[in-house]
């Protein structure tokens, strides 16, 4: 089969929630990726950085294949001999009391919103079901009911009603309309992206997030990051947050927290917070599964072990240098921080975001437009200096040959 017979099978009996780019991949590894003719090319999205430690990374693997053939899961009605391990291995990673082990992204967001209104009952005093939480114009979050209704993206939530109560919605980085919303005695919660990813990659003011962690803290509200793309090290720190020394009440994981291998999530936060919650009140089958739990500790110590914070710190600076000395007037701006960078692309005689990315493909890069005129890179955070360049390369050719169509 060649690649035209695999889209026209999930074009025939896959849903149609997604646009892929027309490529089908079949193999990866580190940077790089393979399609099932056999073409290599640049990752420059990284399954949305979910792979920020690279494709099948061996020591990631090989925890995988050796947990797999023990024990893969026994649900939470008994213990295992790796959630233990893993929940002190990463609570004492990220300096906080406790850890609650989900799957998805979405559902560690629904887990840090239970917290945060079981919180607001038992421990702020307000009264039940009135609890509100204060959450950002352009996030995302996931694809849950609840999580949609706090989206502002029409694609997300329109004809899914009806929502789910209990959300302020305030322009991001605004520290103003934060602190008007805060003003509100049934506030508990206030859930931020210290950088909106799918949203284009905004990276909001400096001292934003340690302003709205400050004026949280004195109305006794949470501070809740979502850093399930921000997270692990994409941004040049472990946390993003970091950038700014906050330490979140409730800290939000998934995505790379998996090292790209199965959905592996988790919330994060300090005893009066997440002990909030008793036995029975919140679960998931999969949640702290003893492959999940081995390979999260693996996925993290490659981390570390790697330097992949300060990989990304480094490569990034130079990738947007280089992005800038692209001569061409499709490219409106660039920005990011560390290795989550986007280009805002100026259409020109007809052509958009998109074709920028089919050119780019044609040329051996993968990348993937969000809302239209964005175009996110963030390759896998094992990247080279020179891989840089020559990716750097890739984009420019693929631009200006747009360009001159
Ligand atoms: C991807 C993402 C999610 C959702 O993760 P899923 O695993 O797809 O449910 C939540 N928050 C942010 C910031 C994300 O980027």
């Amino acid at each position: 089969m060649i690649s035209q017979d695999y889209i026209a099978l999930e074009e025939k009996y896959g849903a149609h929630n997604y646009h892929p780019l027309p490529v089908v991949l079949a193999r990866g590894e580190g940077v790089f990726l393979w399609d099932v003719e056999g073409k290599r090319y640049y990752d420059f999205l990284s399954a949305y950085s979910a792979v920020n430690q690279g494709h099948c990374h061996p020591k990631i693997i090989e925890t995988l294949c050796e947990q797999a053939k023990v024990l893969t899961l026994t649900s939470r009605a008994f213990y295992n001999n790796c959630l233990g391990p893993y929940e002190k291995y990463i609570t004492e990673f990220f300096g906080y009391d406790k850890m609650l082990p989900m799957n998805s992204g979405a559902e560690a967001d629904e887990t840090a919103l239970k917290l945060c209104r079981r919180w607001a009952y038992d421990k702020k005093g307000i009264n039940e079901n009135e609890a509100k939480i204060i959450v950002c114009e352009g996030n995302f979050h996931g694809r849950t009911i609840t999580v949609i209704s706090m989206s502002t993206d029409p694609d997300s939530y329109k004809g899914f009603g009806p929502y789910t109560p209990g959300f302020i919605k305030i322009p991001y980085n605004n520290l103003d309309a934060l602190e008007k919303a805060l003003e509100d005695p049934s506030v508990a919660g206030f859930l931020v992206e210290p950088i909106q990813g799918e949203a284009g990659v905004f990276v909001p003011d400096e001292g934003y997030l340690s302003k709205a962690y400050d004026m949280c803290k004195e109305k006794n509200v949470l501070f809740i990051a979502d850093e399930v793309q921000t997270g692990l090290a994409r941004t040049g720190k472990i946390l993003a947050c970091e950038h700014e020394n906050v330490k979140p009440d409730i800290l939000i994981l998934g995505k790379a927290l998996s090292g790209g291998t199965m959905p592996i999530s988790a919330v994060l936060a300090d005893d009066d917070v997440m002990l909030v919650i008793k036995p029975g009140e919140h679960g998931s089958t999969f949640g702290g599964n003893p492959l999940a739990s081995k390979v999260a500790v693996a996925a993290l110590q490659v981390l570390k072990d790697e330097n992949l914070a300060e990989n990304a710190e480094r490569l990034g600076k130079i990738f947007r240098e280089e992005i800038s000395k692209i001569k061409s007037d499709m490219i409106e701006l660039v920005r990011g921080k560390g290795l989550l960078n986007a280009i805002v692309i100026r259409p020109k005689n007809g052509k958009e975001a998109w074709d920028v990315c089919l050119k780019m493909k044609e040329n051996g890069l993968l990348a993937k437009p969000t809302h239209q005129h964005i175009i996110r890179f963030a390759p896998p955070l094992v990247i080279t200096k020179e891989q840089i360049i020559e990716a750097v390369d890739i984009i420019k050719k693929s631009i200006l040959e747009i360009s001159s169509e």
